[in-house]
């Protein structure tokens, strides 16, 4: 059986594959189901289409291809669905890291994947079907509230940008036209930043939803205005936790700031630029760019966790290579938590083997 996984990576880098249920459309023209996955080692197992498929006689053979994540993300607490749902995804990624942000510590989850393999409905969810955001969002709130003490000051502030052909746009300001973009810069003590980005101070999940409501819709704007813009920017969710702690005994405060950043990356096919030309093709290969780089720096720091470091040279990690991971550097590497979401769809024999082939690679 031809295995493509290696092990894998270190301790603070997380590699998983979510596949999403079949929707309408696909029902209605009866796509096979081409994913297996098997939660006793976390293996994903994507089948050739059958060979009665027209697309399957119109190609190459295609073989079966073996890959183990960290998690591959299939619910086996039910029988009747057997896809994870918005709390397995929580339980598995987003409890874990948010106990880390209450350390003090920054955490980056991206999810990954071609348009409409489930990265939106991954990070946001549906109203009835809330996502990670929300969830994470719920839950922050309400452990500030039950940590209530007098000794501990908490503040939440909130940012959303998108990064688009290299350029980054705020998405909590009115959309311009023709669209402003913000400079980066870099601060010696804190590394890079967004120059002019709006933080806002939220005391609640209904607050966040708000401004996340908000940036969505500039994006929507644009998405409809430019043809479809959204699956071709990265769009970063920023909640910034501060803590200050305040020892009674010594008169001492102690301040932790933590970053959780919540990352919808551009649909993955928007990377393949053949037969662009001009302005697309740029924007191709910037999205190229951009994946290709975020895909080197988890492979580096999964490689190369600190706590294996040692005294060991540090590999250099390729942050500058792309505005995204270079904005994201903080939120990245050291003692940060970081997680990579591969959404596939169920029947999408080519788009899914990319998918899971970068995946693997970043591992
Ligand atoms: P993307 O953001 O990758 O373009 P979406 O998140 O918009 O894709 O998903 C495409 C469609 O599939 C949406 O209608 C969404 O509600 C549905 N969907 C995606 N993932 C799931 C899932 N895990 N379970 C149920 N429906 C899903």
């Amino acid at each position: 059986m031809p295995t493509e996984s290696n092990n894998s990576g270190g301790g603070n880098v997380r590699v998983v594959v979510r596949v999403r249920g079949f929707l309408p459309r696909e029902i209605e023209r009866g796509a096979a189901n081409l994913i297996e996955m098997d939660p006793r080692n976390q293996s994903t197992t994507l089948h050739p289409p059958p060979p009665d498929s027209a697309k399957a006689n119109a190609r190459k053979v295609m073989d079966k291809k073996v890959f183990t994540f960290d998690n591959s993300f299939w619910s086996f607490n039910r029988h009747d669905d057997h896809y994870a749902d918005q709390d397995d995804v929580y339980d598995a990624l987003g409890e874990e890291f948010l106990d880390h942000n209450f350390e003090g510590y920054h955490t980056c989850i991206f999810a990954y994947g071609q348009t409409g393999a489930g990265k939106s409905y991954s990070m946001m969810g549906t109203p009835e079907h809330p996502g990670l955001i929300p969830r994470t969002c719920r839950d922050l709130f309400e452990r500030i509230e039950s940590n209530n003490s007098p000794s501990v000051n908490y503040s939440v502030r909130v940012s959303y940008f998108e990064v688009y052909n290299e350029h980054v746009r705020d998405l909590l300001v009115p959309r311009r036209d023709p669209p402003y973009y913000l400079k980066v810069r870099e601060s010696p003590t804190e590394g890079p930043y967004i120059k002019d980005l709006t933080e806002v101070p939220v005391r609640g999940i209904a607050e966040v939803l708000k401004w996340m409501k908000m940036g969505d819709n500039s994006r929507t704007v644009a998405s409809t205005r430019m043809n479809d813009t959204s699956s071709r920017s990265h769009a970063v969710f920023t909640l910034v936790l501060k803590q200050i702690h305040h020892d009674i005994d010594t008169d001492e405060t102690t301040e932790r700031v933590a970053r959780i950043r919540l990352v919808d990356l551009a649909g993955s096919e928007r990377a393949n630029s053949t037969g662009a030309t001009g302005a697309r093709l740029r924007e191709g290969s910037n999205i190229n760019k951009s994946l290709t780089t975020l895909g080197r720096v988890i492979a580096a720091l999964a490689d190369d966790p600190p706590q294996k470091r040692g005294g060991r040279k540090k590999e250099v990690v390729p942050y500058r290579d792309s505005i995204l991971t270079w904005l994201l550097k903080d939120s990245l590497g050291g003692n940060s938590k970081t997680a990579m979401i591969a959404c596939i769809s169920p029947s999408d024999y080519d788009e899914t083997l990319s998918t899971l082939r970068y995946a693997d690679q970043a591992k």
